[in-house]
């Protein structure tokens, strides 16, 4: 069946943009590496945000890299703050939060500080998360939450973002205890996504059933404290899904390469918001082209079909990072 969704070109869209192309942190999970690491320039997003911001219905900072690593990221923030967007996140390992960079969160009312995080220990913590110090996170979320009472600012809210590996599990319901002493507000998680290349059979969860019932006694917790949660359950089978994102969906890179998912980025390359225009880019052949393999059910890469599938919590994927 044929979809009929507005053109791309002409609709508004949900924009996801990477700043940096490196990490501070090596997690175990995650097969990020990079050596040459590239940082856009507070100008250069300036410039990008300018051809799109009519159109973004949400952005979102910090996808697949790290933005605090650039010496200039209170100014990244704060220029996201300047293109009014509506619904602006931001999403980060902690680590790194200088008091310059909270200010500048709280004057861009960014509507979420998303922070990956789902241990109670430390030692969970810094064996999942190489490089990470569990204590200057907590303490960079203290700061940050005391900086909002004190300016009596609601923004930006704070998130945890775990991801649950057979290591954290049993720590949720006491993470949730932790993430409320630190000003979390609102904690958000996902299944391990397995990355080609990464031997990650000790930390996919083996019990579902044990670990749905962890899930429903955090979220009872949480809801207890008046935070949101949401973890999804473990399904006995996958459960396939649809995605509109060849349509209503931009992936920009630190080099201001255009995709439609940091996923497929390195894959269905789209164009260059550096060097084309918005419209060049959404009205081209190659954004045509990836319409067309999701009409189709047929993608040139390997990504999409296992996504789609619901299957990249048990089949590794070539994510190009
Ligand atoms: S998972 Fe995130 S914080 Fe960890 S190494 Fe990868 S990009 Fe960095
Ligand atoms: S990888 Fe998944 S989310 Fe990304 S474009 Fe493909 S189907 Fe959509």
């Amino acid at each position: 069946m044929v979809r009929t969704l507005r053109p791309f070109a002409r609709q508004k869209y949900n924009v996801l943009i990477d700043t940096t192309n490196g990490c501070n942190l090596r997690c175990s999970f995650c097969s990020r590496e990079n050596d040459k690491v590239v940082c856009m320039p507070p100008g250069q997003l300036d410039l990008i945000l300018g051809k799109l911001d009519k159109r973004i219905s949400a952005l979102q900072l910090s996808c697949a890299w790290e933005y605090s690593i650039a010496k200039d990221a209170a100014e990244i923030v704060r220029t996201v703050g300047r293109h009014g967007i509506p619904c602006t996140a931001i999403y980060t390992n902690g680590n790194i939060l200088t008091g310059e960079i909270a200010a500048a969160l709280i004057d861009a009312q960014l509507n979420d500080f998303v922070v990956s995080i789902g241990e109670a220990g430390k030692e969970t913590y810094e064996k999942l998360r190489k490089g990470g110090s569990f204590d200057k996170v907590l303490a960079n979320l203290k700061m940050l939450s005391e900086l909002k009472q004190a300016r009596g600012s609601r923004y930006p809210r704070i998130s945890a973002n775990l991801t649950l590996v057979e290591s954290n599990l049993c720590e949720l319901p006491a993470f949730v205890e932790l993430a409320r002493s630190v000003g979390i507000e609102n904690i958000v998680g996902r299944h391990l996504i397995l990355n080609k290349g990464l031997d990650l059979s000790d930390e996919s969860v083996r019990d579902k059933r044990a670990a749905n019932r962890i899930i429903d006694a955090a979220e009872e917790k949480a809801r207890s404290f008046g935070m949101e949660f949401s973890v999804p359950r473990y399904l006995d089978a996958p459960q396939p899904k649809s995605c509109r994102a060849a349509w209503q969906q931009l992936y920009i890179s630190s080099n201001g390469d255009v995709s439609a998912c940091p996923r497929i980025h390195l894959h269905a390359k789209l164009g260059n918001l550096l060097e084309e225009s918005r419209a060049r880019i959404l009205k081209g052949p190659r954004a045509k082209r990836l319409q067309g393999e999701f009409q189709t059910g047929s993608f040139e890469n390997p990504v999409c079909p296992v996504c789609l599938a619901g299957r990249e919590n048990e089949q590794p994927i070539d994510q190009g990072f």
